[in-house]
């Protein structure tokens, strides 16, 4: 059992001013594994003013000293691969392969961010100015329950590269993470109040931060609905605002594909992440001609999907994060059936032989049609619908009728048709014959599924004002 009541301000842990206790349970076993005391405004307040003090001198380093602060992160990060990776499985039911590839990618997030820097010029020429590339001051990252290490090392290393001291607010439901992820930053040395955790409530802790007149930006990676309200929240003190937000991402195969290669992949798309995932592919649209062969092979595949034990290296889909995902995932299940869909594989209730544990089935609808609330709403488990289009126009208008915009998934042979198909795609990122994203290229939403964009050059920018110093 772990008991958790501290925040991490001006580089020292720090006993929590907050007094609400939420419990943890670990998701696989359904056991209380740990007792968190969130912190509360007051908190959020000392790490702020922590972050300011700090900024004057963070302000103010070269790109050697932030390029050697990245390195000894990085470094960090990669001596706790293995206890961030478990803190995943345990608080969070993140299959093996995939914790241990957040808690790489945790680490790679740093030495992505040293490179970015290294090329970067911060002062140029432009027409007969100087302009400097500032760094835009405290910053106030905010990161979902979903992904907690990556997202918060991501922006961090962004947040360094960038001269920015920062305040973090994990989410409540991944103390665990945080706690590991606190302790393991901390070994990086850093000078105090460079990076501040503070974990506790979005309406106190994270409200404190969207509206403090002291944070001059926000990163932001959470649901739609979180992203409006912080975007509100920061107007009237002006903030820059990135925000990561919500997806339902689709995934096109075309007739020309290689079904072999493409529905596996299709499928990991959907099922990445235990289905919980932003960028999850979960609209698969396919052929009407070939409907019936894709029914059969998605069918096959997923019956060969191992759902369990996330520890065990064999397993594909560990448990829902909590509770609450099982019943939102059991809700969407039940929806699907009455709006008429055709279920294929899986269904409601937990799988057999694991009564205990927030498992569920993996999921497979066909015959959606786009005004099902499943192929509408960002339904954050393994459940899959698939579409069909009869011509590559209908295609791309399916995977386009959504508000959402993150990313989209195209299988095809050809590479020029795919090339093509991907400028009419509305969405930030678009993958083609693959499922990993490149991490120096830039990441972020259209329409509601986003503001800004994330990584590489786009990332660092998003934590820099240009000066212009013009003179006669
Ligand atoms: P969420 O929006 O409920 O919470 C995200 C964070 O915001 C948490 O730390 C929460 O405490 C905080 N928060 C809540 N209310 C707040 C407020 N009023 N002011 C400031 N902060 C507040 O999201 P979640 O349930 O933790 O995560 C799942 C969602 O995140 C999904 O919609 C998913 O698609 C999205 N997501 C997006 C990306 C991306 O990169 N686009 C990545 C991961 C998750």
């Amino acid at each position: 059992m772990r008991n958790i009541n501290q925040a991490y301000i001006d580089g020292r842990f720090v006993t929590v001013q907050g007094h609400e206790v939420v419990q943890r349970i670990n998701p696989s076993t359904e056991a209380i594994v740990g007792r968190v005391t969130l912190a509360n405004r007051d908190d959020a307040i000392d790490a702020i003013a922590a972050a300011t003090r700090a900024q004057v001198t963070m302000a103010r380093t070269t790109k050697a000293q932030r390029i050697d602060m990245l390195k000894r992160l990085q470094a960090a990060v990669l001596a706790s691969t293995e206890q961030l990776r478990d803190s995943a499985i345990e608080e969070y039911g993140a299959p093996l392969a995939r914790a241990q590839w957040a808690s790489q990618y945790a680490s790679q997030c740093f030495a992505n961010a040293a490179q970015t820097l290294t090329d970067y010029e911060l002062e140029r020429n432009i027409g007969g100015a100087r302009v400097f590339m500032e760094p835009v001051g405290v910053v106030g990252l905010i990161a979902p329950w979903n992904s907690a290490a990556g997202t918060i090392c991501s922006k961090l290393a962004s947040a360094i590269a960038a001269g920015c001291a920062s305040v973090i607010k994990p989410s409540e439901l991944s103390a665990f993470q945080a706690q590991v992820l606190a302790q393991t930053l901390h070994r990086a040395d850093l000078p105090n109040g460079v990076f501040n955790f503070v974990l506790g409530r979005g309406q106190d802790v994270g409200d404190e931060i969207s509206t403090s007149p002291h944070i001059a930006k926000i990163s932001f990676t959470g649901s739609t609905q979180t992203g409006k309200l912080i975007a509100h929240a920061g107007i009237d003190t002006m903030k820059r605002i990135s925000l990561s937000l919500t997806g339902k991402s689709a995934a096109i195969v075309l007739e020309d594909a290689d079904f072999d290669l493409a529905l596996p992949l299709a499928l990991n798309a959907a099922f990445m992440n235990n289905g919980q995932a932003c960028v999850a592919g979960t609209r698969l649209l396919v052929p009407r001609s070939r409907l019936s062969e894709v029914v059969e092979r998605i069918k096959a595949l997923v019956d060969g999907i191992v759902v369990g034990n996330p520890h065990d290296p064999a397993t594909v889909i560990g448990p829902l994060a909590s509770e609450a995902q099982y019943d939102r995932i059991q809700h969407f299940i039940r929806r699907g059936q009455e709006q008429g869909a055709t279920l294929i594989a899986g269904g409601e209730g937990k799988p057999a032989g694991l009564e205990t544990g927030y498992f569920v089935q993996p999921t497979v609808f066909a015959n959606v049609s786009q005004d099902m609330d499943i192929a509408r709403e960002e339904i954050f488990g393994p459940v899959l619908s698939i579409l069909t289009y009869d011509n590559e126009a209908q295609a791309i208008e399916l995977a386009n009728a959504t508000v959402y915009g993150l990313q989209a998934y195209l299988f095809s042979s050809s590479h020029e048709r795919a090339q093509r198909m991907a400028t009419e795609l509305k969405a930030g990122t678009v993958l083609i014959n693959r499922v990993v994203p490149d991490l120096l290229a830039p990441f972020g939403g259209v329409k509601q599924s986003g503001l800004g964009r994330e990584f590489g050059v786009f990332g660092l920018e998003s934590y820099l004002e240009a000066k212009t110093v013009a003179s006669s």
